[in-house]
C-alpha cells in the first residue's frame, strides 16, 4: 500500500533535510503504542506519550515502509521501553540497574512464561516481548532483542557530567536510543548488513546517532529542563557550560551543530547508496528514521506544548 509523503516545507518549526512520509497502515501502529500506554498508566498514572502528534503516530512516521505486524509491534515495544526509561530515571542508580536486569531477563524468554515474577512489577510489561517478536519472525528477532539488551546494559543512568560537547556526544550517541530505533527499522524492512557491509557503512551509522541525538536534545530542552532531576541530558547545558554562551545562545549553536550533522549523515549516504541494493533500502530506512525523528521532534505536544516562561 502507498505510503503518505508529507510537505514539511509547509511546516515552518521542521528545518531538517531528510524526506518524512506517513505509514498507510499508521491507525493500526498507533494502536500498538496506545496499548503500551495503557499498560504503563497502571504503574505511573502521569505517563506521557512518546509517540502522539498532530501528523500521526511517531512510528508510523520512523519506519513508514515497515511490514505493519513488525511496526506495530515495534511501537509497542519501543513505546513501552521510553515510558519505562521515564520511571526508571527518577529511581536511584543501583535501583535502577536492578530493575534493568531484570528486563533483560525477561527479554530472553522467547516463549511465553513468566513465571516467578511478582504480580503487578513493572518489568512484566516486558514479558512477552521475546515470544511475540520471534512469533512474527524466529530469524531477526535476537538481533533486535540482542541490541535491547546491550541497551540496558550500557544504559548508564549516573548523574556524571561533561566538559565539552565532544565528549558528550560520543556518550550521547549511545544513551539516546538510536541503536535501539536503528535495529527496528532493519527489522520492520528485514534489511540485514553482513559484516562487510557493516564496516563499509560504520561512518554513516555513527552520523546518523549523532542527528538523532542532537535533535533529540534539540528539541526536548524546553520540557527537560523544567524537570527536575540531575540527569538531565542535553548538549545544551553542555555548549552553555564549555562556551560561557546564554542559553539562547547555546541553543542556536547546536542548531547549527544539527544541520552540520545532517549535512554529514547525508553525504555519506549519497556515496553508499550505489554500492549495492542492500545497502541502498539501509540508507534509505535510516533516512526514513531520521527525517520521521526530527520531524515528528518539531510538531509533538510531548516537547512542543510547553508554556514559555514569559506565560507561565
Ligand atoms: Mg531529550
Amino acid at each position: 500500500m502507498p505510503t503518505t509523503p508529507i510537505d514539511t516545507t509547509v511546516v515552518p518549526e521542521y528545518f531538517g533535510r531528510f524526506p518524512v512520509k506517513l505509514h498507510s497502515e499508521e491507525p493500526k501502529i498507533a494502536r500498538g503504542s496506545a496499548a503500551a500506554l495503557k499498560k504503563f498508566q497502571c504503574f505511573a498514572k502521569d505517563s506521557r506519550s512518546h509517540s502522539v502528534g498532530p501528523y500521526g503516530d511517531a512510528y508510523a512516521i520512523c519506519y513508514p515502509d515497515g511490514d505493519v505486524e513488525r511496526v506495530q509491534l515495534s511501537a509497542e515495544i519501543i513505546e513501552a521501553l521510553w515510558m519505562y526509561d521515564d520511571v526508571i530515571e527518577a529511581l536511584p542508580h543501583d535501583v535502577a540497574s536492578k530493575e534493568h536486569g531484570m528486563v533483560k531477563q525477561l527479554l530472553g524468554h522467547t516463549h511465553t512464561n513468566g513465571k516467578g515474577l511478582a504480580e503487578g512489577a513493572m518489568t512484566n510489561v516486558f514479558r512477552d516481548v521475546g515470544a511475540r517478536m520471534t512469533v512474527l519472525d524466529p530469524k531477526g528477532a535476537p538481533y533486535v532483542l540482542g541490541t535491547l539488551k546491550q541497551y540496558l546494559t550500557e544504559y548508564d543512568g549516573s548523574s556524571r557530567t561533561f566538559d565539552t560537547l565532544e565528549e558528550y556526544l560520543s556518550f550521547r550517541t549511545l544513551n539516546v536510543g538510536f541503536r535501539i530505533m536503528a535495529s527496528f527499522m532493519q527489522w520492520t524492512l528485514n534489511v540485514y548488513l553482513t559484516s562487510d557491509e557493516t564496516e563499509l557503512c560504520s561512518a554513516f551509522y555513527t552520523a546518523a546517532g549523532r542527528v538523532m541525538a542532537i535533535t533529540n536534545d534539540y528539541f526536548s530542552w524546553r520540557m527537560e529542563k523544567r524537570e527536575a532531576t540531575d540527569r538531565v541530558r542535553n548538549a545544551i547545558p553542555v555548549v552553555m557550560k564549555q562556551y560561557a554562551m546564554s542559553e539562547s545562545d547555546a541553543t542556536l549553536f547546536v542548531k547549527g551543530v544539527l544541520v552540520d550533522a545532517e549535512q554529514k549523515t547525508a553525504r555519506l549516504g549519497k556515496a553508499l547508496k550505489g554500492s549495492s541494493e542492500n545497502i541502498r533500502r539501509y540508507v534509505e530506512g535510516m533516512e526514513y528514521l531520521l527525517g520521521g525523528s526530527g520531524f515528528w521532534s518539531a510538531t509533538c505536544p510531548r516537547y512542543n506544548d510547553v508554556p514559555s516562561p514569559a506565560t507561565m
